[in-house]
């Protein structure tokens, strides 16, 4: 019989883990330095692959990437890119070489690979990632804790759910997810005790993003978060490719996918070693060629300015420009390109942080984090604010959106806002829940639609129905939408991003920039429109309810500027639908006039009897009251 041997003084270690598109990592604190755990090479990095062999044998990082090769569809690369994404989600299909299976009927709608004999999920490759991790951390350390686990800041709650599972197949214990740039402010913030704003550039292998962070005092607050998710080291690497394709003459169409994949891998260790050299000589097919330094930077230029577009965005959402950034956090390996640090240098006029290895920074982050939250020291708890990716609304008369949380509002957080019937006897209020950048609800994502019922028939405009929108620390959006005369109210729960990835979300963010003016005239001119029609509604009801107040001068004139309207509104032009508004306002004025006057007199009259009875009644009870005291 065999005793377990187990050392009571070697508590649990909590570990912090960057599970990474390209690469990943785990760390740990030890003497209250926070340290990466690396393999028998001294390698720190994980190459987020992993290859399903026939066998059923399941290999994990660098020895799976030396078999993505021979093994194509059975090796996953960038399984991040699927998380949290639906099976039909057309942006997968364009995702690598593998055959993808259809969930079947009453099977959650996920990715599936196929993987010779068997069907995987990206939750389970990123578990197999997870588990070499932890295995890793089990060799060095005595005793694996739980986990702080890094992810984007754009991530949506599927994804966030789906890291979760991950790391639950895996058999670790989740302390917290945190987002990234916040894992790499952690290292520098808390190390150093830097307060201000900071802009995080993480430029990795295939994913560029961009998050301008406000450090006070332990908080930690997202102002906005930008990104390309198909933007990294891999366009520098095909850049590279095609560069040397050109230098040797020959076509794109030409090369085979193998003799492509080979040139990749020569780009790759071309870029890395011009990091520190001038120039290299790479010998291909017969020629040697001459890669410089300055090819390099040419080669760069473009994306490095595609990043600078994407942080300009960034730093508008947040309401700063780039004086008003105290630091900028460099992190992920394409950041090492000399080109791209000065690119960064000049963009934000000032030197970036780059003391800690971009590659480790945000394990390093993550690991103070889960110190922090289960260590052995005695610190402070840190408390972690993130934004709502996109804005969150409610549709409105016109296929216009009302936005009532705009994105980039600090979660935990909620708004209300009011609105009325536009037609008399409303006895119910559809209420049609949508999020995304653009004014028309067509043009953003429908999140959930419900109807108040039940509202008593009142006047149009006489309802008030309160809608308030919350969302809480997980990013969850609950909507409460309440009748306020009758004190009617319904509550629903709404994932708030369901459904949307990354790519939708930036996807989104851009057509709301490319769309941004074309929108607002969209926008008028279903206002203008909404209000021609109400107009228009309100001045015949009263032509026929009063028609004792119109002489017949007055009549034709509104008569006129009621067609008038009509056809503007049924023309395309928001200007002129305001004209047309202006015109029968100003033809029905006198009318109007005369019916508030006659409205009023009737009140009053109305009113003088029922008060004076009020008053009389009051007195009598006082004086009986008076009587008795
Ligand atoms: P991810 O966050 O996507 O997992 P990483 O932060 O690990 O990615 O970055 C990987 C990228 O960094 C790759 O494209 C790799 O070629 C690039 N990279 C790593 N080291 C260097 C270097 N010394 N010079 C240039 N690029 C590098
Ligand atoms: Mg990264």
């Amino acid at each position: 019989m065999f005793l377990e041997i187990f050392d009571p003084k070697a508590p649990p270690k909590p570990i912090g883990i960057d599970l990474g598109t390209t690469n990943s990592l785990v760390a740990y604190v030890h003497n209250e330095r926070p340290l990466v755990i690396t393999d028998c090479n001294l390698d720190a990095l994980t190459p987020s692959v992993v290859c399903y062999e026939k066998n059923g044998t399941v290999t994990v990082g660098r020895a799976a990437l030396a078999k993505a090769h021979e093994f194509p569809r059975e090796t996953i690369v960038s399984a991040k890119r699927f998380l949290g994404r639906g099976a039909d989600d057309p942006e997968t299909r364009k995702l690598g070489p593998y055959e993808f299976v259809a969930p079947a009927a009453g099977e959650a709608n996920v990715v599936r690979f196929r993987v010779n004999n068997s069907v995987v999920t990206p939750v389970e490759v990123s578990a197999a990632i997870l588990r070499s991790l932890r295995e890793l951390a089990a060799d060095e350390l005595t005793n694996v804790g739980p986990a702080v686990i890094t992810v984007p800041a754009y991530f949506d709650d599927a994804q966030r759910q789906a890291t979760k599972d991950a790391a639950r197949l895996a058999g670790l214990e989740v302390l917290r997810l945190i987002n990234e740039p916040t894992a790499a402010a952690l290292a520098y913030g808390l190390d150093k005790q830097q307060n201000g704003t900071f802009a995080v550039y993480d430029l990795g292998g295939g994913t560029f993003d961009v998050t301008i962070l406000l450090l006070e005092d332990g908080l930690f607050q997202v102002k906005s978060t930008g990104g390309d998710s198909a933007l990294g080291g891999d366009d520098i690497d095909r850049a590279i490719a095609h560069h040397l394709m050109s230098a040797l003459k020959i076509d794109d169409s030409a090369s085979s996918p193998s003799f492509t994949r080979h040139l990749l891998n020569i780009a790759r260790d071309l870029k890395h070693e011009l990091t520190t050299k001038s120039e290299v000589h790479v010998e291909l097919t017969d020629k040697t060629i001459v890669v410089t330094r300055d090819d390099l930077n040419a080669i760069v230029k473009p994306l490095a300015e595609r990043t600078g577009a994407i942080c300009r965005r960034a730093l508008k959402d947040a309401e700063l420009s780039t004086g008003d950034i105290d630091g900028v956090i460099l992190v992920g390996g394409s950041t090492r390109v000399p080109a791209i640090r000065q690119y960064v240098e000049s963009f934000f006029g000032k030197a970036p942080l780059a003391d800690i290895d971009p590659d480790q920074v945000v394990a390093l982050g993550a690991a103070i984090q889960a110190d922090l939250l289960a260590g052995s020291g005695p610190r402070d708890d840190v408390l972690l604010l993130d934004v709502i990716p996109l804005s969150l609304g409610i549709e409105v008369g016109g296929g216009v959106v009302d936005k009532i949380l705009p994105r980039n509002s600090p979660s935990p957080t909620g708004a209300k806002a009011t609105y009325t019937t536009q037609e008399d006897n409303q006895t119910g209020f559809t209420i049609h829940v949508v999020q995304g950048e653009r004014e028309l609800v067509a043009d953003c994502r429908s999140l959930a639609r419900f109807t108040l019922k039940g509202i008593p028939p009142m006047p149009a405009g006489m309802a008030k129905l309160e809608v308030l929108f919350q969302v809480d620390a997980d990013g969850l959006l609950s909507v409460r939408a309440k009748e306020m005369t009758t004190g009617i109210e319904q509550l629903v729960a709404v994932k708030p991003t369901y459904g949307l990835d990354d790519a939708a979300v930036e996807q989104m963010l851009l057509d709301a920039y490319d769309h941004g003016e074309e929108d607002l005239a969209k926008r008028r001119l279903a206002e203008n429109r909404v209000e021609a029609h109400r107009l228009i509604a309100a001045t015949s009801k009263a032509v026929v309810a009063d028609p004792e107040l119109l002489d017949d001068a007055s009549r034709v004139a509104i008569e006129k500027a009621i067609a008038d309207l009509e056809k503007a509104a049924a023309g395309s032009d928001p200007g002129a639908i305001h004209l047309k508004i202006e015109a029968l306002d100003a033809a029905s004025k006198e009318f109007a006039t005369r019916r508030m006057n006659r409205a009023i007199a009737r009140a009053i009259e109305g009113r003088s009897v029922s008060d004076v009875s009020a008053e009389l009644d009051a007195k009598d009870r006082h004086n009986e009251r008076g009587e008795k005291q």
